[in-house]
């Protein structure tokens, strides 16, 4: 990895900035909730930048076009939280224990590499990623990062 300081407000604007032109997003309503007065983060802002497309093309494509997607950054002791919360269908509970394996998905033209590569980014940062979601109510993702660690 490659650490350094990093404005995750910044970062998370430019995806959904450029989300756009490679999803569709017309029928979708996205509330980008920035922390205000959030420090920086040290981490590997460019494999971070992978993980957060991973999350949020997931909750678009969920939705397939209709829908509300949320984006939340939030200082939670020495965490930074970020929360990709989408309206979609939510995911089974049959099939939430295996979304993170490699090559697992439900899509016609998936890789189901999304989910498996984010996890270990995540983990490699000492981190966390959570799911929460109930069947036919969305799904909400939260990727919780220590701020300031240092690579071990
Ligand atoms: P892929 O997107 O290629 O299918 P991922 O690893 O990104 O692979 O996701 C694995 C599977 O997890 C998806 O196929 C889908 O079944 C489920 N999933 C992931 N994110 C969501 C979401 N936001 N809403 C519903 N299901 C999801
Ligand atoms: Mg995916």
């Amino acid at each position: 990895l490659r650490y350094a300081e990093f404005s995750p407000n910044l970062l998370l604007t430019e995806i959904l900035e450029q989300i756009g032109h490679h999803v569709p997003v017309d029928g979708v309503d996205i509330r980008f909730e920035p922390a205000a007065g959030l420090p920086p983060c040290r981490g590997d802002a460019e494999r971070l930048r992978q993980v957060f497309i991973n999350l949020i093309v997931n909750a678009l494509q969920a939705m397939a076009g209709n829908g509300v997607l949320r984006v939340a950054t939030l200082l939670d002791g020495d965490s930074l939280l970020v929360v990709i919360a989408d309206s979609g269908p939510g995911i089974s509970e049959e099939i939430r224990g295996q979304i993170f394996n490699p090559f697992f998905t439900t899509k016609a033209e998936g890789t189901g590499l999304g989910l498996s590569v984010s996890y270990g980014i995540v983990q490699a940062h000492d981190g966390t990623i959570e799911v929460e979601s109930q069947d036919g109510c969305g799904s909400t993702f939260s990727v919780r990062l220590p701020v300031g660690a240092e690579p071990v």
